[in-house]
């Protein structure tokens, strides 16, 4: 069922294969009708992910890349809507001329299409298919996989069910039923799984393992216990302490190509769970009214950002989802971030919130309309201008915030916004450009390979980060906010000739960073977004210089 792990359990298998020296690439396959995840709720399906090359996709797709450590196309996010849309548009352009247009074999044909595509290059594809099995929305997608293990081969295709062992409070005995019950729909299909990750409160005891042999008919080897642990990044070394690896390996006849250390992942995880810092943070956002697991879904990369930087630095970060309704005492903070958003609501708070750090050097990083609002305040409370961004006061006499051109002319509002990586040049010496001064390296061979468009006209220090938004840093107001002491550290340069503010910051304060982009989604366990670094770094001098300066031995 949704909701029990698929997606960390599927790109911890993939990290798995990856450190036995093969390539691996995961395709997220979403049973809903909707083209991409762009139009969704927040609240209700988790954060949308966008990828490098501009998809808005299921969150899953950012665990596989937080886990592999590269981007993942949008393309490997496969849903029904998309099959059907393609395949109607294609009937209605005449390409099947006299035919007729059915579920079999045209909609599992196109599936197993997009999944070949998908893999085209790499020795190994994981397909998550979402869902539960016995869904009626499914089904194309069990039967696309059985005729794909038929054309490649069983040698070629190992199955694994991820099944939720439950343990009912009244009996305190974890049950196997609903396992059963699965195994059995799944064997309506023909698909006989070859692994089970068995998802629960607690391991898997014998018992409850030798049922499950027996009725799935598989050797109680490949039955993988896989019980909540605390950080999603202990799953991989879950897995491998029972030789998970090793056994689809086997599985698939092979041998390891080249066995890599878990060392790095290891020590990161070991400060993920026993830090000798911690620093509070507070995430100052709009949909926190629904309880808490969903609060943190709707920020899952800006929290995951966040523990990539803190295990970097030995720092844990206790983050509080604050409500921009409701602001709390911001004073016991260490360091304040205001994430992206959209419309008008909670923007008083997130003002409230950037002026509080602005004002009382509390580390601020800005992320897109945290940018965007963060120019808003300066403009409003340094500039004295009556200014907000046209997306939230369209009358307001000083649109320092203002839709761009092109975005004026949209009219549909899927896959409309200025979407995936562009290129942003970053000023010498700058705080931002001493953060990234690893990443601009490594983005050097990046930038060559983009398009065009999302090069803009090339300058000194690029580097790429993702987008998501409509509106701007109004190019009429730079110069203004600029004398006032803002500065404006990268810029992308458009083809024709004008300048985006992509990141700003307070060259006086500890850390005021704002970007227009969403590093959140570049960052890796391994790999830490630099602005979350360096975030992380300023939060935890604030927390030490407030020590000290309490210290009582010192009065
Ligand atoms: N609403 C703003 C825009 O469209 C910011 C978007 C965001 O935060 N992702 O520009």
């Amino acid at each position: 069922m949704s909701g029990v792990g698929k997606g960390i359990a599927s790109a911890s298998i993939g990290k798995i294969l990856q450190n036995y020296g093969y390539s691996v690439t995961a395709v997220k396959i979403d049973p809903y009708i909707n083209c991409d995840a762009g139009t969704m709720r927040p609240t209700e399906h988790g954060e949308v992910w966008v990828t490098m090359d501009g998809g808005e996709i299921d969150q899953d797709l950012g665990n596989y890349e937080r886990f592999l450590g590269y981007p993942i196309p949008k393309r490997n996010n496969i849903t029904t809507g998309q099959i059907y849309k393609y395949l109607i548009d294609k009937e209605r352009k005449g390409d099947f001329l006299g035919q007729t247009v059915q579920f079999i074999p045209h909609v599992i044909d196109e599936i197993k299409r997009r999944v070949y595509e998908a893999g085209d290059g790499y020795d190994f594809v994981i397909v998550e298919v979402g869902g539960t099995i016995g869904d009626y929305e499914n089904l194309p997608f069990m039967f696309a996989m059985k005729s794909l293990e038929r054309e490649v081969g069983h040698d070629h295709v190992a199955y694994t069910l991820i099944t939720y062992l439950p343990v009912p409070g009244n009996i305190g005995e974890m049950k196997t039923k609903p396992t059963q019950t699965a195994i059995r729909l799944l064997s309506e299909y023909g698909i006989f799984p070859d692994f089970i990750l068995c998802r629960a409160d607690l391991d898997l005891d014998d018992v409850r393992k030798k049922k499950i042999e027996t009725y799935a008919n598989i050797d109680s080897d490949n039955i993988i216990s896989a019980p909540d642990v605390k950080s999603i990044y202990e799953v991989p070394l879950n897995f491998e302490r029972q030789h998970l690896g090793m056994k689809l390996l086997k599985k698939f006849n092979i041998q390891p190509k080249n066995v890599m250390t878990w060392d790095d992942w290891q020590q990161r995880v070991r400060l993920i769970l026993e830090p000798s810092k911690k620093v509070n943070v507070a995430i100052v956002g709009k949909y926190l009214s629904t309880g808490d697991f969903t609060l943190k879904d709707s920020y899952i990369s800006i929290y995951e950002s966040l523990t990539h930087a803190g295990a970097e630095n030995d720092v844990g970060i206790n983050v509080a989802f604050v409500s921009a309704d409701d602001l709390p005492d911001l004073s016991q903070f260490d360091g304040i971030i205001v994430p992206g958003g959209f419309g008008t609501k909670g923007v008083p708070g997130k003002l409230q919130a950037i002026q509080f750090a602005r004002e009382n050097e509390v580390p601020y990083l800005g992320l897109c309309f945290g940018m965007q609002l963060a120019v808003v305040e300066f403009a409003q409370n340094v500039c004295a201008m009556q200014a907000h961004s046209s997306e939230v006061e369209p009358d307001i006499p000083d649109k320092v915030v203002d839709i761009m051109p092109e975005q004026g002319k949209v009219e549909e509002k899927g896959g409309t916004m200025r979407l995936g990586g562009y290129v942003a040049n970053l000023l010498q010496n700058s705080l931002v450009h001493s953060l990234y001064v690893n990443r601009m390296k490594e983005d050097a061979e990046e930038v060559k390979k983009m398009s065009a468009n999302r090069q803009g006209m090339l300058g000194r220090n690029p580097v790429i980060e993702i987008h998501r938004h409509r509106y701007e840093v109004n190019p009429e107001f730079l110069n203004k906010l600029q004398d006032r002491g803002l500065v404006i550290s990268g810029y992308h340069k458009r083809v024709d000739g004008t300048m985006l503010a992509e990141f700003i910051e307070l060259p006086h304060h500890p850390f005021f960073v704002g970007t227009q982009a969403h590093p959140e989604f570049r960052s890796t366990l391994l790999e830490p977004a630099p602005l979350f670094s360096g975030f992380v770094r300023a939060c935890l001098n604030k927390k030490q210089k407030v020590e000290t300066v309490q210290e009582p031995g010192a009065a």
